[in-house]
């Protein structure tokens, strides 16, 4: 299938809350101007420089989503159009998006992202570190960013029970964070495998890339 007709399948069986991030990362410029066509806006990169150049070679009506893990510096290579940084799992990251973001005078959208698998290989902060890290005074004075939800990714594994629970346990730590900060908004979890059980599970984003673009090539 094109992807024009795999984003639109994929369109429309979501429900009207959950948005719909194009990950397209690796793929070539046309890949993206035909989900463009198609109406697509909202793209995820997981590399800085690689979004740095599409934003440029794309039309400007495109939100760009950082989705990938953040280097400290390379975030001034973004500061200027990102949308939303999903993978923000310390202060001290916070902390320098709020200084690049102030430099253009944006605030700039960032997700916390939380560890829920039991790999070790993947990043994020325990609910209790999100917790106090939104509670805490260094965060109040960060004028030029703005938490406005969480993000996580599951184990890669076949087992969906154990996915389930990751992602009921990031659900279940967005309920209770959400009593004290109502600004949060988006739950990102879900990807081409696993983004149909992430919705019943209560996400509001998703972020898929295989099953829009086919499978990528690292080479
Ligand atoms: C690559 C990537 C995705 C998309 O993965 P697919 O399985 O191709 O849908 C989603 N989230 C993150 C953080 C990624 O790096």
């Amino acid at each position: 299938m094109s992807i024009q007709e795999n984003l639109l399948k994929i369109k429309s069986t979501l429900p009207e809350h959950v948005t719909l991030v194009a990950v397209s990362k690796t793929k070539p410029i046309s890949d993206l101007m035909e989900a463009y066509n198609t109406g697509q806006r909202i793209f995820g990169e997981n590399k800085i420089q690689e979004m740095a150049e599409k934003h440029e070679q794309m039309p400007k009506d495109i939100e760009w989503h950082m989705i990938g893990h953040v280097q400290r510096n390379k975030v001034k290579y973004m500061a200027e159009f990102v949308s939303l940084i999903h993978g923000v799992e310390s202060f001290k990251l916070l902390n320098e998006i709020n200084k690049q973001a102030q430099k253009h005078d944006r605030i700039i959208d960032c997700l916390l992202q939380i560890k829920i698998a039991e790999e070790d290989s993947k990043f994020g902060m325990s609910a209790e570190d999100a917790s106090n890290l939104l509670k805490s005074n260094e965060f109040s004075e960060l004028k030029h960013i703005k938490v406005v939800g969480l993000m996580g990714m599951a184990t890669f594994t076949d087992d969906t029970n154990q996915i389930k629970k990751e992602f009921k346990s990031l659900s279940h730590t967005f309920t209770e964070l959400k009593q004290l900060h109502p600004e949060l908004k988006t739950i990102s979890m879900g990807m081409s495998g696993d983004y149909k059980l992430a919705i019943d599970c209560g996400s509001t984003m998703i972020r898929v890339g295989s099953s829009i673009f086919g499978s990528r090539n690292y080479n």
